[in-house]
C-alpha cells in the first residue's frame, strides 16, 4: 500500500503524543503513541475511558507525517481497541514500512491475524476482575509467536489464579513473554511480585512507569 491509497484512508484518532514507554518490553524508550478513538469493551479498571468517544479523523499520510516529526523510532499503536477500526491493519503497515519499532496494544478481543507480522503485538487477556473475560478470543493465542507479548492485569488473588491457569494450560510462556501487572487501585504491587515470587512463575512482573511519573494524565 503507498501513500496515494492511505493518504484518503482515515481514522478516528483520539490523541497522538510521545512519552516514555511505560510497559512491556520496550518500557523506557521514548516512543510516540497514536491513540486511536473508540473500544467495544468496559473493562472494570479502564484508565482510557476518554477515548471511547470523540476524537478527531486523520488520514494516515498525516499520522505518519506527525510521527517522523517526533524524532524517535519507536510507535506504540494504542487505543481503546485499535483494531476496532479496520483502518488500524495499513496505519501500521505504513509505520513499518517507514522503519519504525512499531508495537500494538489489543485488547485480546479482536482477531490479530491480519497484524502486520513486523509488529510486537502486546495482546491482553482479560481477568474475570475485568468485567470482559468472556471477550477473550481464545483463538488469538495460535497467532502468537516470540515478536508478541502477553499481558494479564490482575485484580486480585481470584485473578492471579485464573491467570496461572491459564498460562499453564496454554502454556504461554514458551510462545512468548508473559507479563503480570497488578491493577492499580485494586492490588498491592508488593503482593503481586510475592506470588509471583513464591511460584518460580515463568512470568515478568510489571509496574506501569507512565502511571509512576505522571499518575496516569492523558497525553503523558
Ligand atoms: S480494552 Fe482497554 S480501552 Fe477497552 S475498556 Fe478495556 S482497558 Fe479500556
Amino acid at each position: 500500500m503507498d501513500a496515494a491509497d492511505t493518504e484518503v484512508l482515515r481514522l478516528r484518532i483520539t490523541e497522538v503524543f510521545v512519552s516514555l514507554q511505560g510497559e512491556a518490553r520496550d518500557a523506557g524508550w521514548p516512543t510516540v503513541f497514536i491513540r486511536l478513538t473508540g473500544c467495544p469493551l468496559r473493562c472494570s479498571y479502564c484508565d482510557t475511558a476518554y477515548a471511547f468517544h470523540g476524537g478527531e479523523w486523520r488520514s494516515i499520510e498525516s499520522l505518519l507525517a506527525q510521527t517522523r516529526a517526533f524524532g524517535v523510532r519507536h510507535v506504540c499503536v494504542t487505543g481503546g481497541e485499535p483494531l476496532a477500526q479496520r483502518r488500524c491493519l495499513p496505519l501500521l503497515e505504513r509505520l513499518c514500512d517507514a522503519g519504525f519499532e512499531v508495537s500494538l496494544e489489543t485488547s485480546g478481543a479482536i482477531d490479530i491475524a491480519p497484524v502486520d507480522t513486523r509488529v510486537s503485538r502486546i495482546l491482553d487477556i482479560k481477568t474475570p476482575g475485568s468485567g470482559e473475560a468472556a471477550r477473550n478470543l481464545w483463538q488469538n493465542l495460535a497467532q502468537l509467536t516470540a515478536h508478541d507479548q502477553v499481558k494479564f492485569v490482575i485484580c486480585d488473588r481470584a485473578d492471579y489464579d485464573w491467570a496461572v491457569d491459564v498460562l499453564r494450560r496454554e502454556a504461554l510462556d514458551t510462545r512468548c513473554t508473559v507479563w503480570f501487572s497488578p491493577s492499580k487501585g485494586q492490588l498491592s504491587e508488593r503482593d503481586l511480585a510475592d506470588w509471583i515470587v513464591a511460584d518460580r512463575l515463568p512470568v515478568r512482573f510489571q509496574m506501569q512507569l507512565h502511571k509512576l511519573l505522571w499518575n496516569d494524565e492523558p497525553g503523558r
